[in-house]
């Protein structure tokens, strides 16, 4: 422990973003520089407690060793505090940027005081260790000779091949996206995670570890171009399913066939796409540029279209959340050492705070109809205000409005995984249509078939992700080679 009394000395400090009103011209990454000496008495704050909460499993999913690092970094010690973060960790510049830390949400110094800054140490130690050149490839000594494939290349997938390639099988990973990271690269905005600088960096390095990426073409049922899901079987001893939860969920009422109606996906995915190719140059994105925006659904999705349309310049903006607002502290069937579900304030509502002078989201709405400008486009959408009865959301009647709007973004979540390239093996679903395979095990129906991620559990977080993509694979080496060493 680094220093037993700095809990006490030192308030907590996150690091701040970059200012608001700057960061709103350009798509750039929100961070600022990391400061050393503020994140040494962050470190400090540390308790080391006996049982750390903080990497259980109501913590980090994937069980950082955070009192050690925080402990390193503490004493300045960066490269042991990096091998320390590697060891459960493939991509912690990944979630060191994006993850909404449940392990803060666990801390123990969080039952009297601000919890440590977790997610700040993380991301200070990884950043650290590519400046100095100590995050290099790591190719397997061996190879086994089996072969593998990896179907999807987000988190789960990455993590996954990058286990199985160190334990010597030949892993190649399929994405159909033109892009490798899945939602990584086209979700998760540039402005949160760095698709060039951080994301392809890893993919590189990843590359080098002797990792294929096959790129543009869909795995499904041989047909229209796309590779044959039974033929991709044959030709490997394992495929592991890491396909994401891509279906995504609508709102069926009137008027929703106007044109100015997207799914946060397509909104999202076609601006980075098009920030990629051609710095939007070449305007293949659908734009909020002048525009009344409405995001309908909160969360992460709601947020990055948020920034995403406050950057393109729309003329107004607001979110619906059907919800109520949550309290601003925890209520009491809420406790400690659960994830605190508290009145939050991410990014782009503090930007759009700073440009429309106040907070974009209204609470207890639900949409009624999609309002039609005569000529097919929308122009406006009818809400009523909710609230809960029995269980139930009812409208509250005389409270019906009508809000101006020519791009509305819905962004209400993820209904599970495609089947396009499951249906042709006969992969089992559970009753929620994801594939069927249990946590800790990953084994579908069909022998030698593994799912692990979004696509096993419905739409989470990136750390879930690369938890999963990790135990899959010690579970694919397993069925590989009778035994594994992979943690
Ligand atoms: C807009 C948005 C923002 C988010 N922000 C955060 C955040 O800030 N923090 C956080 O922790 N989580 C966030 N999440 C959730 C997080 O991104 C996901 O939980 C995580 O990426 C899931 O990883 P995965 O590997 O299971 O799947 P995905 O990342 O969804 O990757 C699946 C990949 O499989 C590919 N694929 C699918 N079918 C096929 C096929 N037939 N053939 C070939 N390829 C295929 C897809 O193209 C995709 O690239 C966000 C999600 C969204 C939608
Ligand atoms: S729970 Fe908080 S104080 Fe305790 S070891 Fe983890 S980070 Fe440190």
């Amino acid at each position: 422990m680094g220093k037993p009394t700095g809990f006490m000395e030192f308030p907590r400090n996150a690091a701040s973003y970059r200012d608001t009103a700057t960061r709103l011209l350009d798509f750039h990454e929100i961070y600022t520089p990391h400061d050393d000496h503020r994140l040494k008495t962050q470190g400090a704050r540390c308790m080391d407690c006996g049982v750390p909460f903080c990497q259980s499993n109501d913590g980090c999913p994937i069980h950082n060793l955070i009192p050690e690092w925080n402990d390193l970094v503490y004493r300045g010690q960066w490269r042991e505090a990096l091998d320390r973060l590697h060891k459960t960790n493939n991509f912690p510049e990944f979630t060191g940027r994006v993850c909404p830390a449940p392990c803060e949400g666990s801390c123990v110094l969080g039952i009297t005081d601000p919890a440590v800054t977790i997610k700040n140490i993380e991301m200070a130690i990884i950043d650290r260790g590519f400046a100095e050149g100590w995050v290099v490839a790591e190719p397997p000594a061996e190879r086994t000779g089996r072969k593998v494939a990896v179907i999807g290349s987000g988190p789960a997938g990455l993590a996954a091949a990058q286990q199985l390639n160190r334990a010597g099988h030949t892993v190649t990973v399929y994405e159909r996206a033109d892009r490798v990271g899945g939602l990584l690269m086209y979700g998760i905005p540039n402005m949160k995670l760095a698709k060039v600088e951080v994301v392809d960096r890893r993919i590189r390095l990843m590359e080098a570890e002797g990792i294929r990426f096959v790129t543009g073409v869909a795995v499904a049922d041989g047909s229209n171009g796309s590779i044959d899901a039974k033929k991709l079987k044959a030709e490997n001893k394992a495929v592991l399913f890491a396909t994401g939860a891509t279906l995504p969920r609508d709102l069926p009422i009137p008027g929703r066939p106007l044109k100015g109606i997207h799914f946060a996906m397509e909104f999202l995915t076609a601006n980075t796409k098009s920030l990629l190719d051609s710095n939007l140059a070449y305007g293949q994105y659908i734009s909020a540029k002048g525009k009344d925006v409405i995001v309908i659904g909160g969360g992460d999705t709601g947020t990055d279209c948020i920034g995403t349309s406050l950057r393109h310049g729309c003329k107004s903006l607001v979110n619906f959340e059907l919800f109520p607002k949550p309290p601003e502290g925890r209520a009491g069937d809420n406790p400690w050492p659960t994830w605190p579900r508290i009145f939050r304030t991410d990014y782009g509502h503090q930007e759009a705070a700073q440009r429309d002078g106040h907070d974009p989201r209204v609470y207890s709405i639900s949409s009624l109809e999609f309002q039609d400008n005569g000529k097919g486009q929308l122009k406006g959408v009818k809400t009523t205000n909710v609230e809960m009865k029995n269980g139930r959301f009812e409208n509250v009647p005389g409270t019906e409005k009508v809000w101006p709007a020519d791009l509305v973004l819905l962004a209400m979540g993820f209904l599970g995984p495609e089947h396009a390239a499951s249906d042709p093996l006969g992969i089992a679903y559970d009753e929620r249509s994801n594939y069927k395979a249990d946590y800790g095990r990953y084994t579908t129906n069909i022998a030698g078939v593994f799912a692990a991620g979004d696509c096993r559990r419905g739409q989470s977080l990136v750390v879930r992700a690369i938890n999963e993509g990790r135990e899959a694979a010690r579970e694919v080496d397993r069925y590989l080679m009778g035994s594994t060493r992979l943690p």
